[in-house]
């Protein structure tokens, strides 16, 4: 009925929780967790438990008294015991439960449903992706793209790597310094960066010394969903301007326009639609900050490269002449940078795929919130961005006679 490998029923009982199953290990010598080597016994913990799959209703806890390895080669550690790894306190078939309905259900569902703590599922998501995830994702990479990720209310960055190809992260890691996204090249490697054709990146100077660094010859793009949120902070930094100076009417028609402004014209409702119509009466500024910011939109809709080009000429006159200062400054940004902005419109790239993962990261980022490391969060968005495909855990009956079997 445990459905787990090379391990013994002693005795059965009832907690006030549940089910409490006494079970040791098939083997008599206890094995170094550290290299699995049979060895003499140190000492014994007494009564350590793990949970596993509920049944009918009820938690169900297995329960041993784990020894001390004394290991000749590794020295004193806890014996490995087949049901767990050795730091959980769950079995591995609850833990590839919990990876389950993480990957696909909210934090209170899976809290509530497992009975156990949202903190405690970062660290149980660690193992199982250490478990599952595939040896090497670095292969074969060819255009990638690296974003940054801000999650403990913007205190905090984690730097991701995606495969624009298959749409997977392949990296992550804490910070979003040029010596972070290095650390993600020296792991690369010189002879995989050479196989890099493209990176796209925002216009951070710290990722852009670094991709130039480790890859010269790859072709640098920034990607549009970082330069559209630049003309959209710009857009709004004038907005704020002109709230201040507005008198008390105008201010709270303008107040009003914040989202209305922000959205694509097309996503607008009827209502944000006649709320923009008498923009242009209320605040002529306002109103051609926002044309600036979908004209910019629009050229980096694609087609032409030339017509682009042109066009993104046109557009930093026009701003520059706008007498907007944060287009102002925006404007020398994208001027600095036109070369790899307008790569974007070439590169064939599809927006759409690139915010659908930043908007399903984001998400993940959000509902990480709560574990306490950044190491649960980048386990939670591996789990649930690299293509993992995991399974609930069905056990069924078996026969008495045999060894026992597998979990699946
Ligand atoms: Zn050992």
């Amino acid at each position: 009925m445990l459905g787990l490998e090379d391990t013994r029923v002693v005795d059965v009982s009832f907690d006030e929780e549940g089910l409490v199953v006494d079970i040791k290990p098939t083997w008599r010598r206890p094995r170094c967790s550290e290299c699995g080597q049979p060895c003499g016994s140190y000492d014994r913990q007494r009564g350590r438990t793990w949970r596993h799959l509920d049944l009918a209703g009820m938690t169900f806890k297995l329960r041993y008294d784990t020894r001390r390895a004394n290991c000749p080669r590794c020295g004193v550690h806890v014996e490995r015991v087949p049901w767990a790894e050795t730091s959980s306190w769950f079995t591995r078939a609850f833990e590839d439960h919990l990876a389950y309905l993480a990957q696909r259900c909210d934090q209170t569902t899976v809290g509530g449903l497992m009975r156990v703590a949202w903190e405690t599922v970062g660290s149980v998501i660690q193992r199982v992706m250490a478990r599952k995830q595939p040896e090497d994702l670095l292969e074969g990479l060819t255009v990638i793209g690296v974003d940054e990720l801000s999650y403990r209310r913007h205190h905090e960055y984690v730097t991701v790597v995606v495969d624009h190809v298959t749409a997977r992260i392949v990296w992550a890691h804490r910070g979003k310094n040029a010596e972070t996204l290095k650390a993600f090249f020296d792991e690369l490697g010189p002879e995989r960066c050479a196989k890099l054709e493209a990176v796209t990146i925002d216009m951070s100077a710290a990722y852009i010394k670094a991709v130039t660094e480790a890859t010269p010859e790859a072709k640098l793009i920034f990607d549009r969903f970082h330069v559209q949120r630049l003309a959209q902070d710009a857009l709004d930094q004038v907005r704020r301007a002109e709230v201040r100076q507005a008198d008390v009417e105008d201010k709270r028609a303008l107040k009003k326009t914040r989202w209305a402004l922000l959205k694509n014209p097309w996503n607008l409702s009827r209502i944000e639609q006649e709320k923009l119509s008498t923009l242009p009466a209320v605040n002529i500024r306002l109103y051609h900050a926002y044309l600036l910011k979908e004209a910019l939109a629009a050229i980096l809709d694609g087609g032409q490269i030339n017509v682009a080009t042109r066009k993104l000429d046109e557009w930093i006159s026009w701003a520059r002449h706008s007498r907007l200062a944060p287009f102002q400054k925006l404007v020398e940004t994208i001027h600095k940078h036109a070369a790899g902005i307008l790569a974007y419109v070439s590169s064939g790239l599809s927006n759409g795929r690139t915010e659908a993962f930043n908007g399903k990261a984001r998400t993940i980022t959000r509902r990480a919130y709560g574990f306490h490391s950044a190491q649960s969060l980048i386990a939670m968005l591996f789990l649930c961005c690299s293509g993992i495909h995991l399974e609930p855990i069905f056990n069924y009956p078996k026969p008495a006679v045999g060894s026992p079997q597998s979990t699946h």
